[in-house]
């Protein structure tokens, strides 16, 4: 008999959180914390969502989604999770850029940036000034016209080499083009300008399984393998959820879910006004990734001055679109040294990370799927030897990821790596004003998406619902204030 995932559950929850995404987890948290009965509901047979990693034979572990954070997680983990969490979170200072305009190592901070811009490239030291305040003043509120390339060209006219240093991580890093909005790139560069680029010592896998005992600590029911297919809504707001093909009753859902999934899909177009069905409906998604895991054999090092991150290119000049082209030019490497978990063995891990579309692997049938993989590991391998020479009789096992691979394991849309584009943060806002008891929380409009924009939009929308369970007053307008809730 198949085993029953969901044995021992309760009829009725207040609240129901679906997907184990960290926007998911978060929320779950908070809100069993508060001491809400809250069941955590994952399809996938792990938690964690894309900030995930998987094995290989030869104690190879490779991570996903770890490649850097703002230090603001630090304080998140400590507020919304627990200490032990947050002491692991460690800089890295040794981040590179190798490109045909320029070559550099930064520690990727205000200051290093101020250096480089007024002494390598040869900025004014006002206008760097004034750049960096004017990023780090914006905020949702502002005129949100402005793009990313008006603001480049109003601080730093014609130069594409500046733009480069600038804006190639930051799509990196939440798939933003010069073309969004500049408070979604305002926000997001000010958050790692305040101190670097950070990660998780000790591996994904470390970081969600003290995620998951915190959770069961504070009450949290959690089951994996519980694919929602329905959101159940009556007259008075959400009633429910049908997981494995039985209903659960609940007074709120926080779907944690593709955004469009969630409304399309598992509540269903006829519980909307038409208008908001309409934004719902045009709201884009974002990218998705094609990634290349390498694991070094047992006993072979590399230098720690290869970088921790390396943003590369062979590209002439910078244009967002090339990020995304089939044809790769850029790439991101990671490079995992053994303190990365200091308790595993000795090994020594690189990741190849690619911005990517949907529609280069979606229709390949399983040939040219296959060859098309072999193609991107045996290319960025070719592109590895120039950093890490003789790579290839350094490493033993490599293997690629592509927007198939991120579809399949999390359900998003197209694979996508970053949730929505700018307008699907308005529409995950208004969900609550349309079904009262309906919440969203989980990578949108490019600003809360990446671990720390997962993780803070969770506990805003964690607050919103503990406000429903507490006083049962309808949710208040939607109000957001992303530079406190990121910085
Ligand atoms: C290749 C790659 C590299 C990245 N690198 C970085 C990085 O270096 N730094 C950074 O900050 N961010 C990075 N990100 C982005 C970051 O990982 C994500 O933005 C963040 O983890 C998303 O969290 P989330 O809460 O939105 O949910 P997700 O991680 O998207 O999780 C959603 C969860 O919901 C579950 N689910 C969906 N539908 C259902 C259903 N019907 N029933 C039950 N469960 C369901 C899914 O299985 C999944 O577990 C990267 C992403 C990718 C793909």
């Amino acid at each position: 008999m198949p085993k029953d995932f969901l044995a021992g559950v309760l009829p009725e929850y207040d609240v129901v959180v679906i997907g184990s995404g960290l926007a998911g987890m978060t929320s779950a948290n908070i809100l069993g914390r508060a001491g809400h009965r809250v069941l955590l509901l994952e399809q996938h047979y792990k938690l964690g969502g894309l900030a995930t990693w998987f094995k290989r034979p030869g104690s190879h572990t490779f991570d996903i989604s770890l490649h850097g954070f703002p230090y603001g997680m630090l304080k998140s983990c400590r507020r919304y999770w627990n200490e032990e969490i947050a002491s692991n979170i460690v800089q890295l200072k040794n981040i590179r850029f190798d490109n045909p305009m320029f070559s550099l190592t930064t520690t990727f901070n205000r200051e290093d940036f101020t250096k480089l811009l007024t002494t390598q490239f040869g900025i004014e030291a006002e206008a760097v000034s004034k750049f960096f305040d004017t990023a780090r003043g914006m905020n949702f509120y502002d005129d949100q016209s402005m793009t990313t390339r008006e603001l480049f060209e109003k601080f730093f006219p014609g130069r594409e080499d500046v733009v480069r240093l600038l804006m190639e991580p930051i799509t990196y890093a939440n798939g933003s083009t010069l073309e969004d909005p500049a408070i979604t790139y305002g926000i997001v560069f000010s958050n790692f300008m305040a101190k670097g680029v950070f990660i998780y010592e000790g591996g994904t896998d470390d970081f969600v399984s003290k995620m998951q005992a915190e959770l069961t600590k504070n009450g949290v029911d959690t089951r994996i393998r519980c694919d929602v297919s329905k959101i159940v809504v009556g007259p008075k707001g959400v009633q429910g959820v049908v997981v494995n093909g039985r209903e659960i009753k609940c007074k709120a859902v926080v779907s944690n879910s593709n955004l469009r999934s969630t409304i399309l899909d598992m509540v269903g177009a006829e519980h909307f006004d038409p208008q908001f069905l309409k934004d719902a409906q045009s709201v884009r998604l974002n990218n998705s990734s094609t990634q290349v895991y390498m694991a070094l054999k047992p006993g072979v090092t590399i230098p720690e001055s290869t970088g921790d991150l390396l943003f590369c290119s062979t590209a002439p000049n910078f244009r967002t679109n090339l990020l995304l082209d089939r044809n790769i030019t850029s790439r991101t490497f990671s490079f995992y040294y053994p303190r990365t978990r200091p308790t595993g063995k000795e090994r020594f891990a690189i990741v190849s990370s690619t911005n990517a579309n949907w529609s280069d692997w979606a229709n390949l049938n399983e040939q040219e799927y296959e060859a098309s993989k072999q193609d991107l590991v045996e290319t960025t391998l070719s592109a590895l030897e120039k950093y890490v020479p003789n790579c290839r009789d350094l490493i033993e096992h490599a293997e690629a990821a592509t927007p198939k691979t991120f579809h399949h394991y999390t359900k998003h849309q197209q694979g996508a790596s970053f949730g929505t584009k700018f307008e699907g943060l308005a529409v995950s806002r208004g969900l609550p004003q349309q079904i009262k008891g309906l919440y969203h929380a989980g990578s949108v409009g490019i600003i809360m998406s990446g671990w720390l924009g997962a993780i803070n939009y969770g506990v805003i929308v964690s607050n919103e619902v503990d406000q429903l369970l507490t006083k049962n007053t309808p949710p208040a307008t939607p109000e957001i204030s992303t530079q406190n809730a990121m910085s």
